[in-house]
């Protein structure tokens, strides 16, 4: 592989505080206690952040129903003109925000700055666009907000999953409280000022910050009149068993272990291209990830020596640089569980492949990995790695095909490579997946829905369908 020359993004175009308290009510409070956020990619330490307690979640709770009343009672288009605003901001701070979201996440910079933040303005116009039309959205003649929403989410994408929340609850009416994850807080009080800078009410939208327990703790609070979550499926059971039979609504987005499935007659480089966006894209960090490669017999040496070239090429390291296609896994835990299940593939009988490459020597890494010769008896090919882990199975015809892609708890997403039309249409009718693609990966859209079967959750976000989350 040919060199680069290193071609840094400044970090000195954001400002971290050393500190941040609670956005509540509009404003910043201190928190009784503070953890740490570090940079993945360096481990040093970026800022210190309020951990909200039961007291600090009733306080954003009762922010949040307070200004619920007026909010919800704004005409649509006046609504509007808040997120417009919103959104507006976020375009032009984005540079800002990309980079603070790669220095807390780990992300590569061409992937904050090309794919979460013009996704998460796209997001706050589209909503912006349907605040003045709900009685056309399809839900009734006069849908009705529902109240107070208390949103949980995780920290892969941590900007975009921000406004996968926010926007459709604001533009339905209701008024939020949000917990982003504790090892990414950074974009989500970045995105409180851009509120303060938007005008927008105050305890319309208010972040409480901290870990498990203070999701716990919103989750289960009384006078939230819907949760929203987005993380694992292990905590999505325990967040449905708390919140069945209280009258909550609630919608989960859960884990996933997508099939990608290459037919004999797919466009064997632009498959390998997919094959890499599919399972490579934010460190594998990706709920939707084409972590299963399912390939047609025929064509699986080809597509493999096609896939390990191109695996070659890929620059894993400094997250800031323009690049960098691999960045940081996000914390040490996450990089404790991939290498955890990496290694029960290869003592399970897997062949485990990675391209040379040298990783820096502070912070967490993983070099992009293939394990070849997987079978559906694999824990690798049963459980979520999230991470740059891409098992490979084979099949021979498309009936194998559908039933080794459906064999999962899961149900999440699929993609399909095939020349024929008929062909994708016949198999995507038969894949138990809430998104599927056709020759192509992990795209996504604000106009288009997304969610799970099965142990990926229920409910769906983006698109007018997630609207319906928030209206009564
Ligand atoms: P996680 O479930 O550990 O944490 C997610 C969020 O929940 C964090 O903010 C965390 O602090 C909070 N939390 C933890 N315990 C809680 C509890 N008992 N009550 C309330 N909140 C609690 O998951 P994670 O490791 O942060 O994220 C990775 C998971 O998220 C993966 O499984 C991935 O597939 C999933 N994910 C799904 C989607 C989707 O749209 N389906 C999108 C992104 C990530």
């Amino acid at each position: 592989m040919f060199e680069y020359a290193p071609a840094p993004e400044s970090r000195s175009i954001v400002d971290i505080a050393p500190s941040y308290g609670l956005f509540i009510n509009g404003s910043f409070d201190e928190g009784k206690a503070t953890f740490k956020t570090v940079n993945p990619a360096s481990e040093e330490v970026l800022s210190e952040v309020a951990l909200a307690g039961p007291e600090d979640v009733d306080r954003a709770v009762a922010a949040a129903r307070r200004a619920y009343e007026k909010w919800s009672a704004l005409p649509g288009a006046e609504r509007a003109k808040y997120l417009f605003r919103i959104a507006r901001i976020i375009q032009e701070r984005s540079r800002e925000l990309a980079v603070l979201e790669s220095l807390d996440n780990g992300k590569p910079i061409r992937e904050s700055r090309d794919v979460d933040l013009p996704l998460v303005a796209a997001h706050f116009f589209y909503y912006a666009g349907w605040a003045d039309k709900l009685s056309y959205a399809g839900f009734g003649p006069d849908p009705r907000p529902l109240g107070v929403a208390g949103q949980v989410i995780p920290w892969n994408f941590p900007m975009l999953m921000l406004a996968w929340k926010i926007a459709p609850a604001l533009a339905a009416g209701n008024t939020v409280v949000l917990k982003p994850a504790e090892t990414t807080p950074l974009s989500a009080l970045f995105f409180a000022d851009v509120c303060r800078q938007a005008d927008l009410p105050p305890g319309v939208v208010n972040i409480v910050t901290g870990a498990g327990d203070t999701g716990r703790y919103l989750v289960e609070h009384p006078d939230v009149d819907k949760v929203a979550f987005t993380g694992s499926t292990e905590v999505g059971r325990q967040i449905a068993r708390s919140v069945a039979g209280t009258g909550k609504r609630l919608t989960l987005e859960l884990g996933g272990k997508a099939a990608n499935i290459v037919f004999d007659d797919a466009p064997i480089d632009q498959a390998v291209e997919g094959i890499v966006n599919g399972i490579f894209f934010n460190q594998g960090h990706v709920c939707c990830a084409g972590s299963r490669l399912l390939v047609q017999e025929s064509v699986a040496e080809e597509l493999l020596a096609s896939l390990k070239r191109r695996m070659a090429t890929l620059r894993v390291g400094d997250p800031l640089d323009k690049n960098t296609d691999i960045g940081a896994i996000n914390s040490a835990a996450q990089l404790a569980r991939i290498t955890e299940l990496s290694e029960i593939g290869a003592s399970e009988g897997a062949e485990r492949w990675s391209p040379e490459c040298s990783l820096p020597e502070k912070g967490f890494w993983f070099a992009p990995t293939i394990f070849t010769g997987v079978t559906q008896a694999h824990r690798i090919a049963r459980e979520e790695i999230f991470g740059p882990v891409l098992s490979v199975l084979t099949f021979r015809t498309p009936d194998e095909a559908i039933e080794k892609a459906n064999n999962t708890p899961y149900g999440l997403s699929a993609g399909i490579w095939s020349d024929k039309g008929s062909r994708i249409l016949a198999v995507a009718d038969q894949l138990r997946a809430g998104v599927i693609w056709a020759n192509t990966f992990n795209k996504f859209d604000p106009t288009s829905p997304f969610g799970g079967y099965k142990e990926s959750g229920y409910g769906r976000e983006g698109g007018r369908h997630g609207l319906e989350a928030y209206l009564a």
